[in-house]
């Protein structure tokens, strides 16, 4: 299979922008295990803003742009060292994409990512893509990597985009505030009742929520991809999803 993983600030980092050394050790143990199976693995990976905050020891995420783009600068630098070295551990080589709105539009430099896209997995790379954050302003950003990783796993024919998350799928209520909050194994349709579920941002790092993960659902099902949200901090459940038990929550895909 083609697959589309989308990792977030919160399945990297603690809220400090530090690095979790537990959580990205293991998962990129089980991401490399996994690619050794036989999948193609392409990874979005948010963290570049929320590892600047760290490696530059500011107190907060910066409220400016330039701020932000700055942290962005350090932090992609740490990010993509992180995963040549702990992909590097397990003899698999990494490749950096960054996108911006614009070459998500355009035909010609979509087409040039694509390509770029191919030849890494022909090359038996992990192509790493985030948003150019340094450059990306405001009015022309994609603005979040839910929604980027939705489009390009419907640009490259993927079987599947598992979004990680730091809960276990999406519930009928938000379940960190209510107790009788149920998950919901399978969605076929995306409704306005289903848009509706979607309650709050996520941490303060990062920028996605159900709304955003919701949003790429639309994008990618309608491509005709599956796409699953799973809990990031249970990451050997991977193996479980891939031998097709119910984990998490599946969006299926139009076909
Ligand atoms: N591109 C942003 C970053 O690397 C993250 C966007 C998001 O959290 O979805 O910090």
């Amino acid at each position: 299979m083609r697959i589309v993983i989308k990792i977030g600030t919160s399945n990297i980092t603690y809220k400090t922008g530090n690095l979790n050394i537990r959580h990205v050790e293991n998962m990129c143990r089980v991401f490399s295990d996994i690619k050794n199976s036989g999948h193609e693995l392409i990874i979005v990976s948010s963290g570049a803003i929320g590892m600047g905050v760290g490696k530059l020891s500011l107190k907060k995420r910066p409220d400016d742009i330039a701020g932000k783009q700055a942290a962005a600068s350090v932090g992609q630098c740490e990010l993509m060292y992180t995963y040549d070295k702990l992909f590097g551990e397990y003899n698999h080589t990494v490749g950096q994409i960054l996108l911006t709105a614009d070459d998500v539009k355009d035909e010609k430099r979509v087409n040039n990512f694509k390509n770029t896209i191919e030849r890494l997995l022909e090359f038996g790379a992990i192509p790493i893509i985030n948003e150019n954050d340094t450059i990306a302003v405001d009015e022309i950003t994609i603005g979040d990597n839910d929604t980027l990783s939705a489009i390009v796993a419907s640009h490259i024919d993927a079987d599947l985009l598992i979004l990680m998350s730091d809960i276990d799928g999406l519930y009928t209520k938000n379940p960190k505030k209510y107790a009788d909050a149920k998950k919901i194994d399978l969605i076929e349709e995306i409704t306005d009742e289903v848009m509706a579920l979607a309650d709050g941002k996520g941490t303060e790092l990062s920028t996605g929520g159900m709304a955003t993960k919701l949003k790429a659902a639309k994008i990618v099902t309608e491509a005709g991809c599956d796409m699953v949200i799973i809990n990031g901090e249970k990451i050997y459940e991977l193996y479980d999803l891939l031998e097709g038990k119910n984990i998490g929550t599946r969006f299926t895909g139009k076909k």
